[in-house]
C-alpha cells in the first residue's frame, strides 16, 4: 500500500455505495401492536437505555459528514401493519435527504393479516419462480410508492436470497439496478463465478455486495457489524481505488449498531461506522459516496472478474479477530 503522499490524485474517485437494509423482525411472529412498537423501537429507532442508535443516529452521522447513503427499506411488513409505519420510515429517510430503495423479505408472506397474492410462502426469493418473484417485487414497490418513496430504481433481495430469475424479474418490475448478490454465496445465487459490477444484460446493472479475501483465504464482506473492521474497510477501499474499480458496496442494517440482543449500542460497531464516515468525508478527492439515482448507466464499467478480489493482510485480519472476541465477551 503506497503512502498517502504517493497517491495519484488525478485518478477518478471511487464510487462508494453505503447501503443500509431497514427491516423489522417480530419475536415469534406475534403480530400484535404492542409487539410491533417494541419491534419498531428495536430495529428502526435502536432505542437503548444509553440512547438511540438506529436510523436517526445513522442519518445524523451521515448529515454531519455530508455523505450519501442508500436505504433499502423492507416494505412487505405493510401487508400486515398497513402503510402508516412505512410512511414514517420513508419520510424520516427522505426528509434527511437520503435515498430510499426497495428491500424485500418474503418471510412476511402469509403472516397475520397479510394478503398473500400467492398460494405459497418461502424464506427467500429464489423459492419462487420468475413470474412469482416479479409479482412480489411489484407488490413491495407498490407499498413503498404508496408510502411516499420516490425514484425507485434499485432492488435488494432479503438475505441476498436471489437467483438468475431475480435478475430477470427485477427489470420487469421497473428497476434498473440490482444489489441482491453476495458473491460469498454466488453458487446459491445461481452464478458460475462471483461477479463484480457490470451490466448483467440490457437494462439491468448488478451491484453485488463487496467482498474480500482475509488473511488465511476466507472470504468476508464489507459490513460494519460482522466481518470488516474499520482498518480493513479503509485499506480495502483504497485498494479498490488503486485498482480503478467502478464502485464498492458496503452493507449495514437499521439496527446494526446495536449488540446482538439489541439492548445496548455495540461500541466497536458504532466506532467502525463513525470512523468510516470520517474517513470518507476526509478523503472526498479519492472516494465519492453516491446514490443509485446518481449513476449514469453508460458510465458503468466492469473490472475483469480475476482482478476483483480485494485482499486483507495479516495485521488487519488479526486485529478484527481481536475486536470480535471483545464484542463476544461483552455480548
Ligand atoms: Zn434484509
Amino acid at each position: 500500500m503506497p503512502a498517502k503522499q504517493n497517491i495519484d490524485h488525478s485518478k477518478s474517485p471511487l464510487n462508494v455505495i453505503i447501503s443500509v437494509d431497514v427491516e423489522l423482525w417480530p419475536d415469534n411472529w406475534d403480530l400484535g401492536h404492542t409487539e410491533f412498537n417494541r419491534c419498531l423501537n428495536k430495529f428502526i429507532h435502536g432505542k437503548t437505555t444509553s440512547g438511540n442508535y438506529g436510523l436517526g443516529f445513522q442519518l445524523a452521522q451521515l448529515k454531519e459528514h455530508n455523505l450519501k447513503c442508500v436505504f433499502f427499506v423492507e416494505s412487505l411488513f405493510s401487508g400486515h401493519y398497513g402503510i402508516g409505519p412505512l410512511q414514517e420510515i420513508v419520510a424520516q429517510i427522505q426528509e434527511a435527504g437520503q435515498e430510499v430503495q426497495l428491500h424485500l423479505h418474503t418471510e412476511w408472506l402469509g403472516r397475520g393479516r397479510f394478503h398473500n397474492p400467492l398460494n405459497k410462502t418461502g424464506y427467500n426469493l429464489f423459492n419462487f419462480n420468475q413470474a412469482e418473484q416479479q409479482l412480489l417485487i411489484c407488490q413491495g414497490k407498490e407499498f413503498l410508492a404508496q408510502a411516499g418513496a420516490d425514484n425507485l430504481l434499485a432492488f435488494r433481495a432479503g438475505n441476498f436470497g436471489s437467483n438468475l430469475q431475480t435478475l430477470e424479474a427485477v427489470p420487469q418490475a421497473g428497476f434498473i439496478f440490482d444489489s441482491s448478490i453476495n458473491p460469498r454465496f454466488y453458487i446459491k445465487n445461481g452464478l458460475d463465478t462471483p461477479l463484480h459490477v457490470e451490466e448483467y444484460k440490457e437494462g439491468i446493472y448488478e451491484f453485488p455486495l463487496t467482498i474480500f479475501k482475509e488473511w488465511g483465504g476466507r472470504l468476508s464482506q464489507f459490513q460494519f457489524g460482522g466481518s470488516c473492521s474499520f482498518k480493513e474497510m479503509a485499506n480495502l477501499i483504497r485498494q479498490a481505488w488503486i485498482n480503478e474499480w467502478h464502485s464498492v458496496v458496503i452493507l449495514s442494517h437499521g439496527s446494526e449498531l446495536l449488540n446482538r440482543a439489541k439492548t445496548r449500542p455495540d461500541k466497536i460497531v458504532v466506532d467502525r461506522f463513525v470512523q468510516t464516515c470520517r474517513f470518507l468525508a476526509n478523503n472526498r478527492d479519492l472516494f465519492k459516496t453516491i446514490w443509485f439515482s446518481d449513476i449514469q448507466p453508460e458510465t458503468i464499467y466492469a473490472k475483469s472478474k480475476e482482478s476483483c478480489v480485494l485482499q486483507s493482510g495479516f495485521i488487519n485480519t488479526a486485529h478484527r479477530y481481536l475486536e470480535q472476541t471483545t464484542r463476544r465477551l461483552y455480548g
